[in-house]
């Protein structure tokens, strides 16, 4: 399937010459054919006029087309095979077993969200019926449904070419929804974009969605990313990137007339808690899985395990050891661009410098001009918020370990640490108390507690949250994986008093079909 470069606007191919950009291989810098087309703030504004004028077509049609709609797009998708993967390989350097699986969770996270469309419960449809004879006043008839938002920008996020970008779970959520969609293609993988854009067109056409539908726009984040935020028709936004992008998307769509919310996921780094019991029955073992989970995909995981919490004592050396002694032996890895490699570099040169931070351990040499170079530090819990830095994520295969001298002190840093998108803890029975403690603290700090696991792996379930307090995500009330995430382009509307007519179909009267409470009673 040859690449041509094109925007995708309103389901029209566009192309817009002498502007273009390539892609580069993140391995050896070399620029990748062909040229894409940056859009125009003229292709913004069809762009935006098209998903306007299709909302109102998009929103009413049943939740069984808006379903066939998806699941075309993620056989599309299925179809696209491994042209799909090579060229995501090509553009980011993430290894095929890793792309074939994105791909899989991409084309599974549309059908996820058909299947959550035809179950309904989504719609938090309630029915309270008119009690005429209720004293001192009758009570009047009244029905609720959740109804889509309007027309939700994307930003594709760079470490996950495939499942968080342009047919991601932002944009499948708010399809679901019922929620036109305009794309701002991440820059890294434009062509990977176009493959994904195509299959999507392609399904919309297939199964007759309105034109302005779903649009992939290339360019600038503070031309045409900014356009698209300040636009009056656009509704929502969905972000996965860095904090200083996410939290600029959120003042600019703040100070907007009509201000809109931006959805954004940025940085987190996902403290894990080695409980005094199960460190000491494996702490080696601790120890190397520990190194597997941060050097995964070189770190580049938002659930990447950037700090660990344990009291100092001959069981945390035991697992210290065992850790340098599995990094020291890990490979450096090519990261997914330029930029996010210098700024990997910097910010670990930055904790090599710090006085209060010791290394204890880097990875094998870099042998690539990108590759990313395994490190890990340890610092006293006393001295870790002396520095502001010692708190922030380093989007790589970094991690600092914090040596605390009692339980007490792991509280006190949990307390003082930002919110977060999860928390690991290992623990045998005998840590059982201590967890209590901590999970008490640590529910209102991050988004998913996990015992006796590792924070990378996000499951695509109906119980996921991917989400926490900020600077994890701009609105802690939210998941961005999972089909929660749908609610995030919802509003709720209250029906008081209509006529049957003009009631929504799921909230007449009879069997809907669908989960309702009616009259305070849930109807399954
Ligand atoms: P990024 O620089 O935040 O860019 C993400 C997307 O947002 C790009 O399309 C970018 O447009 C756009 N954008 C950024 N700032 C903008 C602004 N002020 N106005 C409008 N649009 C804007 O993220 P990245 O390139 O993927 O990676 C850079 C850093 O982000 C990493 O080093 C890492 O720290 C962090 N990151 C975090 C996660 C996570 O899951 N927490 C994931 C990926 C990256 P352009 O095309 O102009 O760049």
């Amino acid at each position: 399937m040859a690449l041509t470069g094109e925007l995708f606007i309103a389901s029209k191919r566009v192309a817009r010459d002498g502007t273009g950009f390539k892609a580069v291989s993140p391995g050896t810098g070399a620029e990748i054919e062909p040229s894409f087309s940056v859009a125009t703030l003229d292709d913004v504004e069809t762009a935006c006029a098209a998903a306007a004028a299709a909302f109102p077509v998009y929103s009413s049609l049943s939740r069984e087309k808006r379903a066939e709609f998806l699941e075309a797009a993620a056989d599309e998708i299925d179809a696209l095979g491994e042209t799909l993967t090579e060229r995501a390989m090509a553009e980011t350097g993430l290894p095929h077993a890793r792309l074939t699986g994105e791909r899989g969770r991409t084309s599974g996270q549309l059908r996820l969200f058909a299947k959550e469309l035809r179950l309904g419960e989504y719609l938090r449809a309630r029915i309270d019926h008119a009690i005429p004879e209720r004293q001192p006043l009758p009570r009047p008839d009244l029905r609720l449904r959740m109804v889509p938002v309007g027309p939700v920008t994307v930003f594709g996020a760079s470490n996950f070419p495939l499942a968080f970008s342009v047919a991601g779970g932002d944009t499948a959520s708010a399809l679901a929804a019922g929620c036109p969609v305009i794309v701002k293609g991440h820059s890294a993988h434009p062509g990977t974009a176009e493959l994904v854009a195509g299959a999507v067109t392609r399904a919309a056409e297939k199964t007759g969605m309105p034109a302005g539908v779903f649009s992939l726009i290339n360019g600038p984040g503070n031309s045409v990313g900014s356009a698209l935020v300040t636009d009056p028709r656009i509704k929502a936004v969905g972000f996965t990137g860095s904090r200083g992008g996410g939290t600029q998307l959120m003042k600019l769509a703040a100070n907007r007339p009509v201000p809109i919310p931006v959805y954004a996921e940025m940085s987190s780094i996902n403290p894990v808690f080695l409980l005094p019991a199960a460190l000491e029955a494996r702490a080696e073992a601790l120890g190397t899985a520990f190194v597997g989970s941060l050097t995964m995909g070189a770190g580049q995981f938002c659930t990447n395990p950037g700090l660990v919490l344990a009291i100092e004592g001959p069981s945390l050396d035991r697992f210290l050891t065992a850790a340098c002694d599995a990094m020291t032996g890990v490979p450096a890895q090519t990261m997914l661009t330029p930029g996010i490699h210098k700024a990997y570099e910097s910010a670990v040169d930055r904790m090599a410098s710090a006085p209060a931070l010791a290394k204890l351990a880097e990875g094998k040499e870099a042998e690539g001009p990108t590759c990313g170079r395994a490190a890990l530090f340890s610092i006293a819990a006393k001295d870790f918020f002396a520095d502001a830095h010692n708190a922030e994520e380093v989007f790589g295969a970094a991690s600092v370990v914090i040596r605390c001298t009692s339980i007490d002190e792991v509280i006190e840093v949990v307390r003082h640490l930002e919110g977060q998108l999860t928390a690991t803890f290992h623990l045998d029975e005998g840590d059982t108390e201590v967890a209590q403690k901590l999970v008490a603290v640590l529910e209102h700090k991050v988004g998913r507690i996990l015992a006796n696991g590792w924070p990378t792996g996000v499951e695509v379930t109906d119980a996921m949250v991917h989400g926490g307090p900020f600077p994890s995500t701009a609105d802690g009330r939210s998941t961005s994986v999972g089909t929660l995430a749908i609610d995030r382009f919802l509003r709720p509307v209250s029906y008081q008093s209509l006529p049957e007519a003009l009631l929504p179909v799921d909230l007449r009267d009879g069997d809907a079909g669908i989960p309702r409470r009616v009259d305070g009673k849930l109807v399954v």
